[in-house]
């Protein structure tokens, strides 16, 4: 017998029939001999509606008052769930953050899990219930209701799942699992049957959205394997597990591709200690999160400082750049919203030279120019223009061997 956690999300639980159906999956593993626990999320679209009464009513709402609010989405289908499990003739009870005391910090609307209660949980199963228990909210110290941030559910399963020590936990979502590519921008994608926490660290951070990235480190601190997997069908999904775990040894796990963010140039700018200082507090004092940064080789002792920020953020950096740019003296600032970051991902990578110069040959052969460089231990991303994003990831999808069938390379 195993302890399983199953986590829903929004699409999973949209309507009567949608939870119904969960509540079979449910009592299926039930009987199948195990012992379950079950986190919600809200209904498809709740939450948005829920933030958007708030922001209609106040144009500032107080983060207490909106917690209270927005964490009721998920008491609504943690009450529904519970219903649709007895009517399978199972015994079955809801539980709110607040009463298995998913303790949390008091940040509200982005809190952090300090320490779960599992006490009640044990009760409750071992008198043959499934408890089922409302993700994305808290309680702090003083009782005060908390959210997590939004998509938190993801990290309330993984921390129940931790707290409970349970064999592994189960994301249903609206997805078959992690994919080596976008399939509607990479028709060769396959889904990976194992990735490991790192990989889908990165693969988070890049954008890929099946997983909160939080939950994924979660997950990671504490060693439960993770099934990402649709509750449309009954197809394995894909594990997260540890590096150990991962039997499919590639080089390259993942072609990732964000189009959401533009670049920015300061030119001839004095290459002097505390200007970069000044100019990235700035920007970030100014809430604009920057993401990749390149400097440029001095001359004269003067340099180029170049860098990408969320597209959406260019309009409120410009004008701080071009006030800079006339406090230092700097020759110009440019800028460029049509990029787009191509990210390649892979374990393999540590112990395999000429990814990096694989990955660069294959651009160049497609006639892709490379504008900007990143890497990390098991990411190299590039910056190129974005009308060659489809081009680029189909490419080096083909070079990596991540099409079906393909994908399995012996360790060398
Ligand atoms: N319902 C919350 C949200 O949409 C939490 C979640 O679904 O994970 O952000
Ligand atoms: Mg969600």
């Amino acid at each position: 017998m195993s302890l399983i956690v199953q986590k829903f999300g929004g699409t999973s639980l949209a309507g009567l029939d949608r939870i119904r159906h969960a509540a079979r999956r449910i009592v299926e593993t039930r009987k199948a001999g195990h012992e379950v626990v079950v986190v919600v999320s809200a209904m498809a679209g709740e939450t948005d509606r829920l933030v958007g009464l708030a922001h209609d009513i106040s144009p500032d709402p107080d983060p207490r008052e909106y917690d209270v609010l927005v964490s009721t989405g998920e008491t609504q289908t943690s009450a529904l769930m519970v219903m649709a499990v007895q009517a399978l003739g199972v015994p079955s009870r809801s539980f709110t953050g607040a009463q298995v005391r998913v303790r949390t910090d008091t940040a509200h609307t982005r809190a952090r899990i300090q320490a779960i209660d599992v006490a009640p949980i044990r009760d409750e199963l071992a008198r043959g219930a499934i408890v089922v228990v409302a993700g994305f909210q808290g309680t702090d110290q003083e009782g005060n209701i908390t959210t997590l941030g939004r998509g938190g559910s993801d990290t309330s399963a993984v921390a129940v799942a931790a707290a409970l020590k349970a064999d592994w936990c189960e994301i249903y979502t609206d997805v078959e699992g992690v994919f080596t590519s976008d399939p509607n921008m990479v028709p060769a994608a396959r889904k990976l049957e194992r990735v490991s926490y790192d990989e889908m660290l990165e693969m988070a951070s890049l954008g890929v959205k099946v997983l909160q990235i939080r939950a994924v480190k979660f997950a990671k601190q504490y060693g439960i394997p993770l099934h990402v997997r649709s509750s449309f069908s009954d197809e394995e999904g894909t594990w997260v597990v540890t590096e150990e775990d991962v039997m499919e040894r590639l080089v390259v796990s993942g072609v990732t591709y964000n189009r959401g963010e533009a670049k920015v140039t300061i030119f001839g700018i004095p290459d002097t200690p505390g200007v970069a200082a000044r100019i990235f507090s700035e920007i970030s004092d100014s809430g604009v999160v920057v993401d990749v940064i390149v400097q440029n080789v001095s001359t004269r002792g003067h340099t180029d400082l170049t860098f990408t920020v969320p597209r959406g953020d260019l309009s409120r950096v410009l004008p701080l750049m071009q006030r800079l740019a006339d406090e230092f003296g700097a020759a110009g600032i440019t800028s460029d919203d049509s990029i787009a970051k191509i990210s390649v991902v892979g374990l393999g990578m540590r112990d395999h030279a000429g990814v990096a110069s694989k990955m660069f040959r294959v651009l160049s052969e497609e006639g892709i120019n490379i504008e900007m460089i990143n890497t990390s231990e098991i990411k190299i991303s590039v910056v190129i223009e974005e009308k060659y994003t489809e081009l680029a990831c189909r490419a080096l999808h083909e070079v990596f061997e991540l099409g079906a069938g393909t994908g399995i390379s012996e360790e060398s």
